[in-house]
Formats: C-alpha cells, structure tokens, sequence
C-alpha cells in the first residue's frame, strides 16, 4: 500500500491527494536505504572499534584461555623434566655405574625432528608461545625414550652381571710398572706430523718390545691381523657391547675364536704399523664407539691414582697417524 501525501488547497478548503511520479518515489526510496545503510555500517564500525562484538568477545575469551593453558603445559613440562632429569642423574651415576657402563647418549638413538615441523606455527600471532611449548615436548618425550633404552639395556645387564663384571674390560692391558713415559691420551689431538685436528681413539702406553699384553676382561678374541695403520693387532669381543683393540704389537699369541680370561697373556708390545717407538696402542669399543679406556682401569687402581694418570696424559703419541 503506497503512502498518500496530501496538500491544503486555500481554494477549496481541502486537502488535496497529491500524486507522487513513481521514479521520484523511488529514488526517495532507494536515498533512504543507503542512508540508513551507511548510518548503519558507521554505527556498526564504531562500536566493534570501541566495544567488543559478543563473537569477538568469545573468541577473546577462548584465545586467553588457551594461552592459560599452554602455561600451565609449560609448567607441568618443566616439573616433569625436572623430575625425568633426575631420573637420568640416578641412571648415569648409580645403575649405570654400576655395571660399569658409559652414559647413554640421545645420538643415534632417536632422530631429532626436522625444524620445519613448526614452521606451519611461525605465522602464528602466539607462535613463541607454541613452538616453545611444542620442542619442549619434543625434548622431553625424546629424553623419555632415551631413558627408557637405558633401562632396558640396565634390565638387560642386570640378568648377567656377575658374567658382565668378568667381561667388561677392567684391568691394564700392560703391568703398569712396565710403562715407560707418559699415557698418549685419548680424544681429539693436533696431529704431531699432519698438523690437523684428528681423534685419537685410543690409549697410548710406552714399554718394552716383547712387555706382556694381557686382555682386559674375559671374552672372544674377534681377529688377530696385520693392519695398515695398526701394524699386528688383536680384537677382542667381550660381549655385552664391548670390544678392546691391542695394537702396534710385536707378536700376538692368540687365535680367531678363541675365548680368553681377564689377566691372560694375548700378545707382546712391539712397534708395528705407523708407530714410532715400542708402546701399546689399546682401545675400548663400547656399542660401536670408542671410549676413553682410561675409565676401565677401575679395578687396577684407586681413584686417586686413576686421577694422577688422567691428570698426567699428554697429546704426544707414539704414532706417526
Ligand atoms: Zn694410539
């Protein structure tokens, strides 16, 4: 129903209908919806400016949440690891040592994350919070395994101990009274002639061609050869994870397969292979790494003495590689 307007009309005392044209009734129309629309949007603009709009004000409320709960994730992270940490303390200095077996390491056993797993999370506005909270995940459920290996492995050992402490290397390989010089350390050392940094993986001990060799727990003997850099050498497989190398010898007196005691003669110090002076080149192989042997001599030696020794092992070697 359209609307009437109407008019006074002095003449005849009345109101007169006056007939709009319909264009004019329309743009007045269409004038009145964009007022109102505009009027609308600018009131619109101004209170989503000023005031929150109820969805916005929930999902406000959502975003505080959840940043309430990442914290306290982060909190409960940071109680749990310290707790696993302590854990691990316990597994490397108590269980672990006593069965005489080195710190486990989290190399090559679990494969770290890739960095781009976050990146999906970098544009976000709380992205610190996330990838904080998320490596530390990573770290502690990483850390986790870890430890669960170490514990298979101590349960493991556990069931054999009293075969695993007559393995385990633990003795010198020489009389220690026959050393001659200082202990050529293990690890990382400029190389005397090639002036680069190499690793040195084993023990250097100065004697007398022809000084016993004797094996430094009960076990396998794995191969007896001649090497290039070794010069005569013996391998022995201890079990349990463990290996020992006797190199630079002058004569081994041991077979391929054949099972040897802790303290038994193998082989004499000679001065084969790249050496340059009679001395025992003696190496610990645990899980396929070497370790430094010196924390093997454990049975032959008091704390003290086996510091002295550490404190008193130099760079220099007796191999020319
Ligand atoms: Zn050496």
């Amino acid at each position: 129903m359209t609307k009437k307007e109407y008019k006074f009309n002095p003449r005849t005392l009345t109101y007169d209908v006056i007939t709009m044209p319909f264009r004019a009734r329309f743009y007045r129309i269409a004038r009145g919806a964009i007022v109102a629309f505009l009027f609308a949007s600018v009131v619109n603009f101004l209170f989503s400016y000023f005031f929150y709009t109820p969805k916005m004000y929930r999902i406000n409320k959502e975003n505080n949440e959840l940043v309430i709960k990442y914290s306290l994730m982060q909190e409960r992270l940071r109680a749990a690891q310290k707790t696993l940490s302590e854990i691990a303390q316990r597994d490397n200095h108590v269980y672990r040592s006593l069965f005489a077996v080195d710190t486990l390491g989290v190399e090559g056993i679990y494969t770290p994350y890739p960095e781009s797993k976050y990146v999906r999370m970098e544009r976000d506005h709380f992205a610190s919070l996330m990838i904080g909270t998320w490596s530390q995940m990573d770290d502690f459920a990483r850390k986790l395994y870890l430890r669960s290996v170490s514990l298979d492995q101590l349960q493991a050992m556990s069931m054999d101990k009293e075969q695993m402490a007559a393995s385990v290397p633990a003795i010198w390989p020489i009389n220690k009274k026959l050393l001659r010089g200082s202990i050529g350390r293990f690890g990382g050392r400029n190389h005397p002639t090639l002036h680069v940094w190499k690793m040195h993986e084993g023990i250097d001990l100065g004697g007398r061609i022809g000084d016993p060799v004797y094996a430094t727990g009960d076990g396998v003997v794995k191969s007896v050869s001649t090497m290039n850099g070794y010069g005569k050498q013996v391998l022995i497989d201890h079990g349990f994870g463990y290996q020992t190398r006797y190199a630079h010898l002058s004569r081994q007196i041991v077979e391929p397969g054949q099972r040897v005691k802790r303290g038994e003669q193998i082989a004499m110090v000679g001065n084969t292979g790249r050496s340059s002076g009679p001395h025992l080149h003696y190496e610990v192989i645990y899980m396929g790494h070497p370790v430094n042997p010196i924390n093997y001599f454990r049975l032959d030696m008091s704390q003290q003495e086996l510091d002295e020794i550490i404190a008193s092992a130099t760079a220099t070697t007796y191999e020319t590689d």
